[in-house]
Order: C-alpha cells, then structure tokens, then sequence
C-alpha cells in the first residue's frame, strides 16, 4: 500500500494556545487513514502543546522547524535536538528555503544539522530546491544534487535510510505558483537516484511548494511523490483537514 507523509510547515504562526486550538479542531475533522501520517511543524514555542495534543495519535508526529547543531550552550536563540526531542519532536526540518535564504543558512550548515539530529534520534526532513534564476539556468538538478550532496554525502546507507527529503522549488514557495507533476516528478527521480546509489532502496521524497486544497490531488496522483510539505495552506486546521482526507484516493 502507497503511504503518504503530509507535512504542515506552520512558519511563524500559531503559539501554544493556537496550536491546541487548530489540534483539537484538525482531531475532530479528521478521519484517521492508514495510509497516511501528517507531521505538524509548529514554532519552537509551540512544540510541548502540539506534542500533548497529539500524544495518543500515532499517525500524527509532531517536529521542529530547525535545531542547531550543538547539544547544548550558548547560543543565544537556538534550540538543539534534545531540547526539541524533550518537548516531543520527532522529527525536524533542515534546510528550509527560508532558513537557506532569509538566514543565510549554508550547505555546509545543513550537513551538521543532519548529523545532529540523526545522533539524537530526530528524524530530519531534509528541503533542497533551486531558485528562479537557477531553474532558467537549467541549473535544476546541480543544485539539488549539490545540496544532497552536501548535506548527506558522509551518511552511509543505514543513515540514509532515516532520511525523508522535499523537493521544494525555491520560487513555489509561497508564491502561487507550483512544479507541474511531471516536473516535480522528474526532479524526485534525480532525488531517488542519489540516493540509490548510495544503498538505499527506499526513500520518502515530498514536493512543497503552494501546494493546496486545488492542486493536492493532481500532484499526488504522480506516484513519485511520497508526500507534500505545505506551508499556507496547513495553517487552517479545517482546510488541511480536508486536504489530508481527500488529496489522494
Ligand atoms: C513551505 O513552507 O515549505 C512551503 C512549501 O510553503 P507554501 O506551501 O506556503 O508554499
């Protein structure tokens, strides 16, 4: 049976008491399916309250927007893997668009956080994707196998295995406008093929960028797609809800 991952990047919204809001609301419409789980990515001050609120939920897994690489110290405004594994993350973003390019977050970067969180037990999400200006380049898949490569180059296979990657094009995001299926899915067979040269049969990859209520179903109906990882359009519980139930068949 195909199993989907459908991930809700909620950005810089919702604090602690939204987040019990929007759970209880999402639990209530929401009919569980087995082919399914949906991951919640609050803010880090968020993280506790969506882990309580979904705490006998199996299928619904809460994780980080980011940690830093380090265990513990000062770092001013960080947060590290224990911390986000002690307030119940189990999973965490890595190298988001926005992490990449508003912060100035580098490959480099990206290959410690993994590291990190596989050494904590965090299962990362890792995001890779071109922006406009390389995509007219043809530049595509360069940088996305630059960033796989710099990220996850020193991971053997069972490392590997833990992974979940998203392919989210840098100008979708946020932006109205989306990879056509065919186009997400050629860039996830370059994602599958990195990484089965590597050992690893079997890897999730999602696509994320302005997916939404419209376009769920014709995206996830390319078998490439494990997935999607969705900013704007998770952040109504009543309208992810829906999205989650009816995307695919
Ligand atoms: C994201 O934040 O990862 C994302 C894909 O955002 P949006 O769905 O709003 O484009």
């Amino acid at each position: 049976m195909r199993s989907l991952l459908f991930a809700a990047n909620w950005k810089m919204h919702l604090g602690p008491e939204d987040a019990r809001a929007y759970l209880k609301t999402f639990r209530a419409r929401y009919n569980r399916r087995d082919d399914r789980t949906v991951w919640f990515f609050p803010p880090a001050v968020s993280l506790e309250a969506a882990a309580q609120a979904v705490r006998e939920r199996h299928d619904l897994v809460v994780g980080a927007q980011d940690i830093y690489w380090e265990p513990k110290g000062a770092f001013t405004g960080a947060i590290s893997g224990p911390l986000a594994l002690q307030a119940g993350a189990h999973a965490t973003l890595i190298g988001h668009s926005e992490r990449r390019h508003v912060f100035g977050e580098t490959d480099e970067d990206t290959r410690r956080k993994v590291a990190a969180a596989l050494a904590v037990g965090l299962v990362p999400l890792l995001c890779v994707g071109e922006t406009l200006a390389e995509r007219d380049a043809g530049h595509t898949t360069a940088v996305v196998v630059r960033q796989l490569a710099a990220a996850l180059g020193g991971l053997d296979a069972p490392a590997l295995s833990r992974l979940v990657v998203a392919y989210e094009p840098v100008w979708a995001i946020g932006t109205g406008r989306n990879a056509t299926p065919r186009d997400a899915s050629l860039v996830h067979r370059e994602i599958r093929g990195w990484i089965a040269q590597r050992g690893v049969a079997r890897l999730r990859v999602l696509y994320g960028g302005s997916v939404n209520a419209k376009n769920a179903a014709e995206l996830l109906a390319e078998q490439e797609l494990d997935g999607v990882l969705v900013g704007g359009a998770s952040l109504d519980a009543d309208g992810w809800a829906q999205l989650v139930q009816t995307a695919a068949p």
